[in-house]
């Protein structure tokens, strides 16, 4: 592999964990499909899966009180990684301006996954849609939601962090049975999120140790575990180990690499082998990191070519031609 990534003749990366550059794009759906092709033609990506981010202000509200950041910080309180952190910090301050703002982040990156399906379609073939769905509505509305979606979108995210709730909870049961009986691919967030979402009190429910059962009694489903658990500021490296135990252990689950380090990456390989990983920039959100920069950390490695090839497309091939895309 001599090429390099933007070379029209080279690569043929997927991408299988970016979103809609929304915000930038003044929530247009077409010029965010637009500028996220823009960002794959300079990182030689062929393809990309954008996912919605949807989330509920009112479930949000019910779970982050200014007395649960309290509570939530307070093992912290001489924890120089915390009060370093700009967000954290101000939160000890400030938990009402907290979840305020909080609030306000969940509003300006929603990336509903109607938009996300118009991009798709806009994008002449490049994105792929991946619909994400709050339980606010019920979980019923959510699968009517799906349905309406039907042959536009190929998977379908839980956000644990976003949603306050854990993926193998009873409640999201109709959800899952949907996904699997219509070949949709379940992406899961796993790890801890940014800002308050850094809190073990309020990422513990993305623990990829939840999705054991859920893998086990969905055996059709395709799962991904994104970020193989490992996100997290306070905490690098989080949960990677229930990730890389449950990507063993279960025939139907992948891990996505975005937000995570080169040396997840390896501890992956040694643990579960090069089958299971996926390429993913988590472009737009990823520590300002360009798609190219997130391409070229895998790229130029010094990970056997081989190896590089199935992270970068083979396994993503050939996992949406099981679910039914060609890709
Ligand atoms: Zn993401």
């Amino acid at each position: 592999m001599k090429r390099g990534p933007g070379d029209p003749g080279g690569l043929r990366v997927i991408d299988f964990h970016t979103h809609l550059p929304l915000t930038r794009a003044g929530g247009d759906a077409r010029e965010a499909a637009r500028l996220l092709v823009r960002e794959m033609d300079g990182a030689g990506v062929s393809l990309a899966l954008a996912i919605a981010i949807e989330a509920s202000p009112g479930v949000f509200l019910k779970h982050v009180t200014p007395a649960a950041v309290r509570s939530a910080l307070e093992a912290f309180t001489y924890d120089w990684r915390a009060l370093s952190h700009p967000t954290l910090y101000r939160a000890m301050l400030d938990p009402e301006g907290a979840v305020k703002g909080h609030l306000e982040l969940i509003r300006r990156h929603r990336a509903p996954s109607e938009l996300v399906a118009e991009a798709a379609e806009a994008s002449g073939g490049r994105i792929l849609a991946v619909a994400s769905c709050s339980r606010a509505g019920g979980v019923e509305a959510c699968v009517e939601r799906l349905e309406r979606l039907r042959g536009r979108i190929v998977g379908v995210k839980l956000y644990p962090t976003l949603d306050f709730i854990r993926p193998n909870h009873p409640e999201l049961e109709p959800l899952l049975d949907y996904a699997e009986s219509e070949g949709l691919i379940l992406v899961v967030h796993t790890g801890c999120d940014p800002g308050l979402w850094e809190l073990p009190a309020f990422c513990a429910y993305a623990n990829p140790r939840y999705l054991e059962d859920v893998a086990r009694r969905h055996r059709d489903l395709l799962i991904v575990a994104a970020h193989m658990g490992s996100y997290s500021y306070l905490m690098p490296g989080v949960y990677l180990a229930e990730a890389l135990r449950l990507a063993r252990s279960r025939g139907n689950v992948y891990l996505d690499t975005s937000a995570t380090t080169l040396q997840d990456v390896k501890a992956a390989l040694a643990r579960v082998g090069p089958e299971k990983l996926l390429f993913g920039s988590d472009y737009p959100y990823y520590a300002n990191a360009s798609m190219r920069q997130a391409v070229e950390e895998i790229l130029h490695s010094s990970l056997p070519e081989r190896v590089k090839e199935k992270i970068l497309w083979e396994n993503a091939e050939s996992l949406l031609r099981w679910a039914g895309v060609r890709p």
